[in-house]
C-alpha cells in the first residue's frame, strides 16, 4: 500500500510515466468510497479541481461532473472541446456533448453550434424538457429559449489550422492529438451518488453533421448507480459500435473490476480493427460504486486524471498494443 502510494505523482508533476504503474495497480491500492473524481486526458487534472470544490464540499456528482468539463469547454487553448475547438471540414465548430446522473436521467445535445456549454445545455435537455436528446437547429433554439447566449467557436488559431487542413482536405484523425481529445468525467460523491458528463468537438475536420459517440448515452459515456460508470475518448464510430460504456458498466455488474471492464470493451475493438489498428486509439475509464477504478485503451499515449481527498493525479493507462 505504502509504496503504491509513493508511485503517485503530485499534481505539480503532471504526468506519470513509470512503465509498471497501471491503472490497475492503483485501482487495487485504492479501494475506498467517494468523494473521487476521474476525468481523461492531461486536462482532467485541471478539471478534476474544478469538480473538487463541489465533492470535496459534499456537493452532488452531478454539479461537480457539469462543473469539471466547463472549464475545459470555456478554455480556447484546448483545441478539442466547446470554444476554440477544430471545426468540421466546411470550418463550422460543432458540439456533442451529455450527461447522466445515477438515477438514469440523461440529457443530450449532438452537431450544437455557437454555444460555450453544450453540457449545461444537455442538463437542461435532462432537466427541463420532456425529451433526452436534441441536434443541430433543433439543439440551439432548445438552448436560446433556455437563456444561453451565442457565441462564435472559432478562435482564430483553429480557423488557421483549418485553412492549412484544406490545402490537402485529407480526414485522418489523429491518434492521442497533443494528449487531449475528449472530455470525459465520472464521479462518486460522499453520498455515494455517481454521475457523469462528456463533452466534446469531435473529430477534427469530419463531415459537417458527423455525430460521435460523445454524445450518445451507452456510448460515450454511461452511469448506473448500482454498478459504476464510464466514459471513452478516442475514435467515436468505433465506440459507438459496440455501445462501449454501456458495454463497460455492464461487465462491471458481471463482476469485472473497472480495469477489466475496459480491457474487455477495448479487446472487442481491436478484434474489429486489428488490420488497421495504428490508425485508431479508443480509451474507456471506469469507476464503480466502491470507488475502485480503471482504464484500458487500444494504443499506448492515453491516461487519466484521478482525483480524491489526498491527490489528484495522472495515471498511464494500460493499452492492448
Ligand atoms: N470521441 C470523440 C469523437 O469521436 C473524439 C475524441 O475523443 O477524440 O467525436
Amino acid at each position: 500500500m505504502a509504496s503504491n502510494r509513493r508511485q503517485f505523482l503530485k499534481l505539480s508533476a503532471l504526468s506519470v510515466t513509470a512503465a509498471g504503474l497501471t491503472s490497475g495497480l492503483l485501482a487495487q491500492s485504492e479501494t475506498k468510497k467517494g468523494p473521487i473524481v476521474l476525468s481523461t486526458w492531461n486536462f482532467g487534472l485541471k478539471a478534476n479541481e474544478e469538480a473538487w470544490k463541489i465533492l470535496g464540499k459534499g456537493g452532488f456528482a452531478l454539479d461537480a461532473v457539469e462543473a469539471g468539463v466547463k472549464l475545459v469547454e470555456a478554455d480556447p487553448t484546448e483545441r478539442s472541446v466547446g470554444y476554440g475547438g477544430r471545426p468540421d471540414r466546411d470550418g463550422i465548430v460543432t458540439l456533442d456533448a451529455c450527461i447522466m446522473d445515477d438515477q438514469l436521467h440523461i440529457g443530450s445535445v449532438a452537431a450544437l453550434e455557437n454555444i460555450m456549454h453544450p453540457v449545461s445545455v444537455a442538463r437542461a435537455v435532462m432537466e427541463k424538457s420532456p425529451h433526452v436528446m436534441f441536434v443541430g437547429d433543433g439543439a440551439l433554439q432548445f438552448a436560446l429559449s433556455q437563456g444561453f447566449e451565442k457565441t462564435n467557436l472559432l478562435t482564430p488559431e483553429s480557423e488557421a489550422e483549418w485553412k492549412e487542413w484544406l490545402k490537402k482536405s485529407e480526414y485522418k484523425p489523429k491518434v492521442n492529438i497533443e494528449n487531449h481529445d475528449t472530455i470525459g468525467m465520472i464521479a462518486l460523491d460522499a453520498q455515494g451518488r455517481l454521475s457523469g458528463a462528456c463533452t466534446t468537438s469531435g473529430m477534427a475536420f469530419k463531415m459537417h453533421g458527423r455525430v460521435g459517440d460523445s454524445p450518445i448515452i451507452g456510448a460515450g459515456l454511461y452511469v448506473d448507480g448500482e454498478v459504476g460508470a464510464a466514459t471513452a475518448t478516442g475514435h467515436g464510430e468505433e465506440v459507438i459500435r459496440i455501445a462501449g460504456c454501456h458495454l463497460v458498466v455492464e461487465l462491471m455488474r458481471q463482476g469485472r473490476t473497472p480495469e477489466e471492464a475496459c480491457k474487455e470493451a477495448v479487446a472487442r475493438v481491436y478484434k474489429r480493427q486489428k488490420h488497421r489498428i495504428n490508425e485508431i486509439q479508443v480509451g474507456f475509464i471506469a469507476l464503480n460504486t466502491a470507488g475502485e477504478h480503471g482504464a484500458f485503451c487500444v494504443q499506448p499515449g492515453f491516461s487519466y486524471a484521478r482525483m480524491d481527498a489526498q491527490s489528484n493525479v495522472l495515471i498511464n493507462s494500460g493499452s492492448q498494443i
